[in-house]
């Protein structure tokens, strides 16, 4: 059997009654008011059970082994939905509801469907032939004795355990597919992580949509370990006010998000070892941690470890690990992202392939075991940066990052992109997804996107650069005016975090001799 299957078994019988998960929402103004929020939970049980019927329920209707969409936010569900897909042998590929009505058809037409299970409600339209789940059914589905799953269907270890879609160059998102086996490889070494998850029941914190690869890391800790995912909805980490009283109950002992996120808790001093009595460790990926926000923590938690962690969701979450102690705080500048994960290796590579020695910065290429055999029908995409390669005579997959760095002290050091993918408050970009779907908007004829460092060398803000067409426009618009029109008609194309936060109008879009675009004499207009 799938060992993400069976491990969620055994705790079903183990420990039946506790929870497996947990979300945390903002009490609706209809509801009466006893406390700001509403907690929904689901036990290991009513996991195992629920997921059981879902999966007898599909297998019935779907006969392929298809990929299907899960579509919601954070209900309990959604890990329902997760764990049916595998255990009946479909690939899950997880849809927040962020995600604007054109994105999600672009997924869909992609992906073509049989099924789209919706634990919320969406707008978006239905493909021919692609049955529609919705939340009310799925429910009253997990509720149905009579739905039973059959045996030995299950996702297999080399199949592809779920989809994750990325930003795309071209302005479609690109569908990174990872296996259960890169997925186990990947989390029997994460559970090590910051001295150790495996020997205990933690509870986790989630905050990443599950559409966000950094939401793997504590779905599946938690999930493999017996742990409880404890979920946080968009609308807590809105409200400031909110966030720190559900924090304050929530008990978490181990911390999984984006630096950015824990920026913004550090903004008020009450974020402490007080707020979070039993926290255990922070887990930091996706974006650049700096030692600033480390420092604050160190200050503010004492008694927590703070672990960096470093890898594109084509290698599953991370590949990477290192514990920022105070040794490490004093002595780098920036802080290093760790040393690479066994059955995985790091190489810095110069633009013809060849090797670096350490000191030198160049392309960082993962060789290893948590690899992605690559994305999802784009052969073009997947031929680029995916490749083969032999260590010890066993041939192993390779990904292009784009992303620079060198190794020192045996050290793994990121230092930004070589082409335009960045990364804003965690989220990941392609400046030229934007770009592509900025001329999409009815009054814009040219689009150029640049992205605003802060002194960390980290994305702050965005600024578009747009020429726009004569005839698309209102005579008596002021820039302020047209500025909206467009952010509001971009965001039917793109989630809101890829619209850009200034936007300026040029009559023309300055070029460099051989042609192309010069970004360079755009930045210097930035200032
Ligand atoms: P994603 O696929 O969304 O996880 O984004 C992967 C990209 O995030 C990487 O290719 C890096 O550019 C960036 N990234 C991930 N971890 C770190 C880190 N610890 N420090 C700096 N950048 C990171």
């Amino acid at each position: 059997m799938n060992e993400i299957i069976h491990k969620v078994k055994q705790y079903a019988k183990k420990k039946s009654g506790s929870i497996a998960y947990t979300v945390y929402d903002e009490m609706k103004t209809d509801e009466l008011l006893e406390s700001d929020y509403t907690i929904d939970s689901l036990t290991w049980e009513e996991l195992d059970k629920y997921s059981d019927r879902l999966a007898g329920y599909k297998s019935i209707y779907t006969k392929s082994r298809e990929p299907l969409i899960v579509y919601g936010h954070k209900s309990k569900y959604m890990i329902v939905c997760f764990m049916a897909c595998a255990k009946s042998g479909h690939t899950y590929i997880p849809v927040d509801v962020s995600i604007p009505i054109s994105r999600m058809e672009d997924i869909i037409d992609s992906v073509k469907p049989e099924m789209i299970l919706a634990t919320e409600d969406g707008n978006f339209p239905l493909p021919m032939n692609c049955k529609y789940l919705s939340p009310k059914s799925i429910e009253s589905i997990s509720h149905d004795e009579q739905y039973k799953v059959a045996e030995g269907i299950s996702v297999k270890l080399k199949d592809t355990f779920y989809i994750i879609f990325t930003s795309g160059s071209t302005g479609k998102p690109k569908g990174v597919q990872i296996s259960t086996e890169c997925l186990t490889n990947y989390i029997n070494w994460a559970k090590n992580m910051g001295g150790g998850i495996s020997q205990h029941t933690y509870r986790f914190l989630n905050q990443a949509p599950f559409s966000f690869d950094l939401s793997v890391m504590d779905i599946y800790l938690s999930l493999y370990t017996g742990g409880t995912i404890c979920a946080i909805t968009k609308n807590v980490q809105k409200s400031l006010k909110l966030l720190y009283k559900v924090l304050s109950e929530i008990d978490i002992n181990i911390w999984v998000s984006t630096p950015s996120f824990a920026d913004v808790c550090l903004s008020d001093r009450c974020f402490n070892n007080t707020l979070l009595k039993h926290l255990k460790s922070f887990l930091f990926c996706g974006e650049i941690l700096t030692n600033r926000t480390a420092m604050k923590l160190h200050e503010n938690f004492s008694e927590s470890i703070i672990v960096n962690t470093y890898g594109p969701t084509e290698s599953t979450v991370c590949v990477t690990q290192i514990v920022i102690d105070e040794e490490i705080l004093n002595a780098y500048s920036p802080l290093p992202v760790g040393v690479a994960k066994p059955g995985t290796w790091i190489f810095i590579v110069d633009k013809d392939g060849n090797h670096l020695p350490e000191g030198e910065q160049g392309e960082i290429v993962i060789v290893g075991d948590t690899v992605s055999i690559g994305y999802y029908k784009n052969e073009e995409q997947t031929k680029k940066v995916f490749s083969r390669y032999t260590i010890d005579g066993k041939e192993y997959r390779l990904y292009h990052t784009g992303d620079k760095g060198y190794l020192k002290d045996g050290q793994l050091f990121y230092c930004g992109r070589i082409d335009f993918q960045i990364k804003l408050h965690g989220y990941r970009i392609e400046i030229e997804d934007i770009e592509n779907n900025l001329v999409r908007v009815s009054c814009v004829q040219k689009a150029v996107v640049l992205p605003n460092f802060d002194n960390s060398n980290r994305v702050k803000s965005l600024t578009a650069y747009l020429v726009y067409k004569k005839d698309g426009i209102e005579e008596e618009s002021s820039d302020f005016q047209l500025s909206q029109k467009i952010k509001s008609e971009l965001k039917q194309f793109v989630p809101e975090y890829m619209v850009p936060k200034k936007i300026k109008f040029v009559d023309s879009i300055p070029m460099t001799m051989n042609g192309k675009v010069d970004r360079k004499a755009l930045e210097g207009n930035q200032k």
